[in-house]
Order: C-alpha cells, then sequence, then structure tokens
C-alpha cells in the first residue's frame, strides 16, 4: 500500500531525498535525508557519522540545527526518508528515533506534520506524546 501524504508537503520528500545523498555514513551505509520546512524555507540534513560511533548524528538533528542556526525555530512541517532500508524492511527500521523525537519537540508544535518515506504522515504528537518539556509551548520558541 502506498502511504498517503498532504499533496503540500510531498516536496519536502524531494528535498530529504535530495539531502539524503549528502549522508556521511561509510560505516552504515544507511544514508539517511530530513528536510524541515520553517519560515517558509526548507532546511535539510543528513546523517554524520564518526568512527567514534556514539558521536554519529541523524539526518533529523542536522536539518533542525540547521534551521535553528539559521533563525528558524517555528518548525512547520518535517519529512524524513531511509532509501537504504531494503524493500520490505519494517517501518520501525524507517521511523525517527527518540532522540530526533524530542529534539524536534523543541521546535514544532503537537500538530505539526512529520512525513515518513514509504512508512506514512503523522504528526509529533502520535511519534512523541507527552514530550518533554521545560517552558510552556507558547514561549519555548522566543529567543
Ligand atoms: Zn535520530
Amino acid at each position: 500500500m502506498t502511504p498517503e501524504f498532504d499533496p503540500a508537503l510531498v516536496h519536502l520528500l524531494d528535498a530529504a531525498r535530495a539531502a539524503s545523498r549528502q549522508a556521511h555514513c561509510p560505516y552504515s551505509r544507511f544514508h539517511v535525508g530530513a528536510a524541515i520546512l520553517a519560515g517558509g524555507r526548507v532546511f535539510t540534513g543528513a546523517n554524520v557519522e564518526n568512527a567514534s560511533y556514539g558521536l554519529t548524528i541523524c539526518a533529523e538533528r542536522t536539518a533542525a540545527f540547521a534551521a535553528v542556526l539559521a533563525g528558524a525555530v517555528r518548525f512547520e512541517a518535517v519529512a524524513v526518508t531511509c532509501p537504504d532500508a531494503p524493500a520490505g524492511s519494517p517501518t520501525s527500521a524507517m521511523m525517527p528515533c527518540g532522540a530526533c523525537r524530542q529534539v524536534l519537540a523543541e521546535f514544532a508544535q503537537a500538530d505539526t506534520p512529520v512525513l515518513v518515506d514509504r512508512v506514512g504522515q503523522f504528526t509529533l504528537a502520535e511519534l512523541l506524546p507527552l514530550a518533554f518539556r521545560l517552558v510552556r509551548e507558547d514561549s519555548a520558541q522566543e529567543s
């Protein structure tokens, strides 16, 4: 079954797929790309691995940090893709990890759409219910 995505956001999946080609993944050989719509602009990221494996960072976070550093701190939509996941991979192999969900929650709202290529479209709250927050949602994104 082909997943359904908001047609107005499908361009984010295209951007994520393009970004995945920039991944530095000599260890896993598992390219991941992400794209974030924020402030009317699209910010992309890819996973960047390290010989010290624990230092590796996911595509979602490189995209998120690129957006934040550009001053775009209100995420309107997110897309992620794992083009190297073999056909028939379990859905769980293509989902954002827990760390990335928490980072996205810092800059997105409960209803922010998250498009997961080959899986489907979710809200952030579906991926991370009861997210940890230290500041009120209405003030979280002011700086
Ligand atoms: Zn992650």
